[in-house]
């Protein structure tokens, strides 16, 4: 061989056990984890297949939609915004991109990578856009689409989204949403409130691995993808393929590529999951959580970034750093010492906040009154490490 087998590879892969208390991932529950450590099936079987079937009732159900054109995408969160963006958007149309913290900004460079000419909104970083800001920029803009974030995890900002849909058709304007970080902590739905194009991710409230990226869209925005003058620019992403892979139009079920048999039996799982719960328990046992937690963060003297609490995404808390501390002594801490992941800031916040993730199987009262336990704790540490 030119090149020897790695010595570091002789050595067994060893994984810690961690408490994800950040914005995701979140921890799969030991149901989810049994049916990922499955035997590997060929993505042709019909046990995929079947399981496929019902991955797309149970993201209809999340999604509260009623849409044909239903899948879950093979990527993370990431390949969700892509499959929206390339399958919508032709070169030179254009999209308005709503801002409030690093997601927005991700979307608009996709756009720009597909040829779209991206016009942005901006935000300030604790707060939402109001309806009147966002029918004012589609009024002057005239975009094709419109793409906002549901809930910002770099922020915890919640954006509300009744009534988009009625103003975006009332221009001529779908509207896509980004889910990945609010699905399952707060109330959404897809047909009501006339949402075009949706996507989510699996590993943050659905409970699962991160890999597969649930997505939907509107009868109105299937009929703009098969008439789209130009093929999608990226064929992995293309919906007329793989909308027919996932049995969406027909029974065809063409090899477009080799779906992850492990990765749809984990998705199948948490979904399963929440359909057994239920969706209004699963929002209300998030928003239960979210509470308890802001009442301990109070008590630690913690301030919240967002002020208002009906801007707050109940999935993702953003709380200020306290002058005295600092964040990554605190961080550290927590998971050197009890294994639990609290995060910092990511964009807009890096630096002053901590994030901390209530998502899922860690949606629990127990798992808030650990994560408070342990920030206490980090927190005397760093103050004790400045002095
Ligand atoms: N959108 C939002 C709101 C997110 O929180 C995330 C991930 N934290 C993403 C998109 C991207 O998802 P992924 O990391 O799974 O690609």
């Amino acid at each position: 061989m030119d090149v020897s087998a790695p010595v570091i590879l002789k050595h067994p892969l060893v994984i810690p056990h961690r408490i994800l208390m950040g914005p995701g991932p979140s921890n799969s529950s030991p149901r989810v984890l049994h049916a990922v450590g499955q035997t590997v099936l060929g993505h042709m079987h019909p046990e995929v297949f079947q399981a496929m079937d019902e991955i797309k009732e149970g993201i209809r159900y999340v999604f509260q939609t009623n849409n044909e054109l239903t899948l879950a995408v093979s990527g993370a969160g990431h390949a969700g915004m892509e499959a929206v963006l390339s399958n919508l958007l032709e070169r030179g149309d254009k999209v308005l991109v709503a801002i409030s913290g690093i997601w927005g900004n991700r979307a608009a460079d996709m756009a720009r990578r597909y040829g779209a000419v991206a016009k942005e909104i901006l935000t300030e970083t604790e707060n939402n856009f109001s309806l009147a800001q966002l029918e004012h920029a589609i009024q002057k803009e005239k975009p094709k689409l419109l793409f906002i974030v549901q809930g910002d995890s770099s922020t915890g900002v919640y954006q509300p989204l009744e009534g988009l849909g009625d103003i975006c058709h009332r221009y001529n304007c779908l509207l896509a949403v980004d889910t990945v970080a609010s699905l399952g902590g707060v109330p959404f739905y897809a047909d009501r409130w006339k949402i075009d194009a949706v996507y989510t991710g699996s590993q943050k409230v659905l409970g699962s691995p991160p890999g597969l990226s649930p997505i939907s869209f509107s009868p109105r925005a299937q009929k703009v993808i098969f008439e789209r003058k130009t093929p999608v620019a990226v064929f992995y992403w293309d919906m007329t393929i793989l909308g027919q892979q996932w049995n969406c139009f027909n029974n065809v079920r063409p090899y477009h590529h080799t779906v992850c048999s492990n990765l749809i039996f984990g998705l199948r799982e948490g979904l399963a999951i929440i359909a057994e719960e239920g969706l209004e328990h699963v929002i209300k046992r998030h928003q239960e959580c979210a509470q308890r937690l802001y009442k301990g963060l109070g008590s630690l003297g913690l301030e919240l970034l967002v002020e208002e609490e009906h801007k707050r995404l109940p999935t993702v808390t953003t709380i200020v750093v306290p002058k005295d501390v600092d964040w990554k002594e605190v961080v550290g801490y927590a998971m050197r010492t009890y294994s639990v992941e609290i995060s910092g800031g990511l964009g807009p916040t890096v630096g002053k906040v901590f994030r901390i993730g209530l998502m899922g199987y860690n949606a629990t009262p127990e798992r808030v009154d650990l994560v408070l336990k342990v920030l206490k704790e980090a927190l005397e540490y760093a103050r004790s490490a400045r002095t």
